[in-house]
């Protein structure tokens, strides 16, 4: 689903349209992560994290 055709809980307008303080706030989110989902910036931190953790093994 992309933010084109998102509807807004609040206002029950299109977020990209940004009629409400909501939909501004969605949008905003959207465009900083890049269209990515949440689950997907959540695994992509995960395999950050894991990495640093393998690397501080190996030199310690
Ligand atoms: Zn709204």
């Amino acid at each position: 689903m992309t933010v084109d055709r998102l509807v807004c809980a609040n206002c029950a307008g299109i977020v990209a349209e940004g009629r409400c303080p909501v939909c501004r706030a969605s949008r905003q989110r959207m465009q900083r992560s890049g269209g990515l989902n949440p689950a997907m910036l959540l695994a992509v931190a995960l395999l950050v994290v894991a990495f640093v953790v393998v690397l501080a093994r190996l030199s310690g």
